[in-house]
């Protein structure tokens, strides 16, 4: 087994494509990378599996792509698109606890929005079939197994993010920044050598809180990765279109699709 692996359980915006109601090209598209879920990624190392973010699809993607192994969950910030399918966690708490790594508002958000779940959790009453978090702060860098996750701190409009970057013995193989508007140039300091940048790029026509194709271009020149691969997109962007235009070493991620990064 690689190392790490990365399967997008989902690469879509908030609303998902196609959206409920349209027939642009894109949302009748039968290219099936035009389908996209809510953005989330599940990542597989030979000591531990998590999932960056539980969206509303989450059940579907786990069904999808045969997850079976969840060793934690991690979210980049608490927009509904990244959260709402945090009660399907309780089918990986039968005999266990499910640690859950978040910023502080992150984790307040997710204590009000799945009351039950954390309310069981203070009184220490485990009711059966409810999901059993065991909230961890994020401070700064942690472990998953043997690989570290950096928080990236970035801005996605008013709200703050973090996006993650995983190493291994050291090696930086891949960064994943699904939400995000502004990245300082700290963040890009952290992400030199990186094998594999992942990024928002939600459509060519400016948004207040993600980046445009051509931002996301920008950013990566920045970072300057051994790849790029472009997630949480619109129905704006045709994947086979918008992918022909792009310039050589960056891509666009599609549902399913699996990575393995590795270092030049
Ligand atoms: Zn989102
Ligand atoms: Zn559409
Ligand atoms: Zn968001």
């Amino acid at each position: 087994m690689a190392d790490l692996k990365i399967t997008f359980l989902g690469t879509g915006t908030s609303q998902g494509v196609p959206m409920i109601g349209c027939d642009c090209p894109v949302c009748r598209s039968t290219d099936p990378r035009d389908t996209r879920s809510r953005s989330s990624i599940y990542v597989e190392t030979p000591e531990a599996s998590w999932v960056v973010d539980t969206g509303p699809d989450f059940r579907c993607q786990c069904l999808r792509e045969n997850v079976r192994r969840l060793d934690a969950v991690v979210y980049t910030h608490s927009h509904t698109d990244h959260i709402l399918g945090f009660d399907d966690l309780r089918s990986f708490c039968f005999e266990r606890s499910m640690p859950v790594y978040a910023s502080p508002e992150t984790m307040a958000d997710l204590a009000r929005v799945f009351q039950f779940a954390f309310q069981a959790l203070e009184s220490r009453e485990f009711i059966p079939g409810y999901v059993r978090p065991e909230p961890h702060l994020i401070k700064g860098p942690f472990m998953l197994g043997a690989t570290t996750l950096v928080p990236l701190r970035a801005e996605h409009g008013r709200a703050h993010v973090f996006g993650y970057l995983f190493k291994r013995e050291g090696r930086p193989l891949a960064a994943y920044l699904s939400d995000c508007k502004r990245v300082d140039d700290d963040v890009v300091e952290a992400l030199q050598g990186v094998g594999l940048l992942i990024v928002d790029a939600l459509r060519h026509r400016p948004h207040p809180t993600h980046m445009t194709v051509e931002e996301a271009l920008a950013f990566s020149a920045r970072v300057q990765p051994g790849e790029t691969w472009f997630t949480h997109l619109c129905h704006e962007l045709s994947h086979a279109e918008t992918e022909a235009a792009l310039p050589p070493g960056v891509r666009i991620a599609y549902d399913g699709l699996r990575l393995t990064p590795s270092l030049p």
